[in-house]
C-alpha cells in the first residue's frame, strides 16, 4: 500500500536538534548540543511532595479534563508571578495555560497568518518556531541581531523590502533576553523602538521569554510586554526552565481578541493542557518553591557559563563568541568560513557535539556558526568538551 500524503509537511524536516540527542547518551561524548536544562534543577524532592498533596486533595480534578483555557486557580499565581516578577500587570482573562510554549508558537502562526504570508524573525532563531512556521507554511524574513539584539535598521529596511513585494508581516517574533539561539539580550532603547515601529505599522509582536529568570550578570531589563502601552505584545512564559520540561506547562498572555481564537484552535489541538501538571504548578507558584529554586538553578548555570567562557578564552582560537549575561546558550562563529555542518563529522570524531548554526535560519543560514549549550554537562566536562572543540576547529582550520 502507497499512501497519499498532503502537502502540509513539505516543508519540514525533523529538526537536526532533536536527531542530535541520541549523541547526548553515546559512550564518551561531551555534547553541548541539546538544548536541555540540567537535571539537577529539577525540585523532585517538593514536586514529590505536591505530587502526593494533589492527589490527595483534588484528585477528582486534577485527573478529569479540564477548561481549554487553563486552571484558574494556576492562572491566578502566573498573574501575581508576572506581576511580582517582570512588572507585567494584567488579568486573568488575558491568560491562557498552554503545553509549553511550543504550542503557542505553532498556534500563534495559525491565528495571525495565512499560509503564504510572512513575518519577521531574529537571525538566527528559535528552531522550534521555523518548524512551525514550516508547519502552518508561513514564510519568514529574518532582522540581523548583533550583541545588543535585533538591530532595528535591519528591521527597517526588511519592513522596507516586505512593502516593495506588497507584503506586511502578520508580527514580529522575537526572544530579547537571552535568545536562543545566540545568547544577546536586547538593549531597553531597542525595545523601546521596536514597540514604536510596531505600533508605526500596527504589527503585532510577540515575545518569548523562557529564559528571562535565568539572569547570571548585567541589570535587568523590562519585557517588551510590561513596556507596550497599546496592547500590541503577546507574552510567552514557561514553567521549563524554572521547574521541570517534562510536565509541558507554559502561559500566553494576550488580549481576549487572540487568546479567543486560540482557545477554538487549542480544542482541536488538546482540549486542554495537562490538568495534573496544571495542579502541580499551582502548587509550586502557591507554596513558593519557585522563588528558591530560581536563585539555586541560576547558581548552579552562572558557574557552568564561567567555565565555559573562561575555557574558551583559554583554548579557541580563530573564532569569535557571545558572552550571554543568562539563559542556557551561546554563540559560536568560526573567523574562517568553514561549514559547521561540514565539521561536525569530526567533532563527533573527537566527541564532542555542538548544534550547527544553520538549524536556526529559515533562509540564508550563516554557515560558520554553531550553537554551546552549557547548562547540561558536568564542569568538567565542559572544560574538556571546550578543549576537543578547540582541537576540532584547529584540525579543520589547517585542512
Ligand atoms: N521558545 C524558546 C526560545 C525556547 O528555547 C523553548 C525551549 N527550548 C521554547 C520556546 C519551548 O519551550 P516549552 O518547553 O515551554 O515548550
Amino acid at each position: 500500500m502507497s499512501f497519499e500524503f498532503s502537502d502540509n509537511l513539505r516543508k519540514m524536516k525533523s529538526s537536526e536538534i532533536r536527531s542530535l540527542l541520541k549523541y547526548v547518551t553515546m559512550p564518551g561524548m561531551i555534547s553541548f548540543g541539546g538544548g536541555l536544562p540540567n537535571p539537577e534543577t529539577f525540585p523532585s524532592a517538593e514536586l514529590k511532595e505536591i505530587m502526593d498533596d494533589v492527589i490527595e486533595n483534588y484528585a477528582s480534578q486534577a485527573l478529569q479534563y479540564g477548561q481549554t483555557d487553563g486552571l484558574q486557580l494556576l492562572k491566578n499565581e502566573i498573574r501575581k508571578f508576572l506581576d511580582r516578577d517582570e512588572n507585567i500587570k494584567t488579568d486573568t482573562d488575558n491568560i491562557m495555560v498552554t503545553t509549553g510554549s511550543q504550542q503557542s508558537l505553532y498556534a500563534l502562526s495559525k491565528i495571525f497568518a495565512n499560509p503564504g504570508d510572512y513575518v519577521i524573525t531574529e537571525a538566527p532563531t528559535y528552531v522550534g518556531m521555523i518548524s512551525s512556521l514550516n508547519a502552518n507554511l508561513v514564510n519568514s524574513v529574518s532582522v540581523k541581531m548583533d550583541s545588543n539584539g535585533m538591530i532595528i535598521e535591519e528591521l527597517e529596511k526588511q519592513l522596507e523590502y516586505l512593502k516593495s513585494i506588497g507584503k506586511k508581516p502578520k508580527f514580529i517574533y522575537t526572544i530579547p533576553t537571552f535568545q536562543n539561539p545566540a545568547g544577546y539580550t536586547m538593549t531597553l532603547d531597542r525595545r523601546k523602538q521596536l514597540l514604536e515601529i510596531a505600533y508605526e505599522n500596527n504589527i503585532p509582536v510577540i515575545e518569548d521569554n523562557p529564559y528571562g529568570d535565568l539572569r547570571y550578570s548585567g541589570t535587568k531589563i523590562p519585557t517588551l510586554k510590561s513596556l507596550d502601552d497599546h496592547d500590541i505584545v503577546t507574552y510567552l512564559g514557561t514553567f521549563s526552565k524554572v521547574m521541570s520540561p517534562g510536565l509541558r506547562t507554559g502561559y500566553t498572555v494576550s488580549q481576549p481578541e487572540v487568546l479567543s481564537r486560540y482557545n477554538i484552535l487549542k480544542q482541536a489541538l488538546d482540549l486542554a493542557s495537562d490538568s495534573l501538571s496544571q495542579y502541580i504548578a499551582y502548587e509550586y507558584l502557591n507554596r513558593g518553591i519557585i522563588y528558591k529554586q530560581i536563585p539555586k538553578t541560576i547558581e548552579l548555570y552562572k558557574k557552568k557559563r564561567d567555565i565555559m567562557l573562561e575555557s574558551l578564552d583559554e583554548h579557541v582560537k580563530d573564532a569569535v563568541w557571545s558572552k550571554p549575561d543568562g539563559g542556557m546558550f551561546l554563540w559560536l562563529k568560526l573567523n574562517h568560513n568553514i561549514d559547521t555542518s561540514k565539521m561536525l563529522e569530526r567533532a563527533l570524531k573527537n566527541k564532542v557535539a555542538y548544534i550547527t548554526g544553520s538549524a536556526f535560519y529559515q533562509n540564508n543560514p550563516e554557515i560558520n556558526t554553531m550553537r554551546l549549550n552549557f547548562t547540561y554537562s558536568s564542569d568538567s566536562d565542559i572544560v574538556e568538551g571546550v578543549r576537543r572543540l578547540a582541537k576540532t576547529i584547529e584540525e579543520e582550520v589547517k585542512n
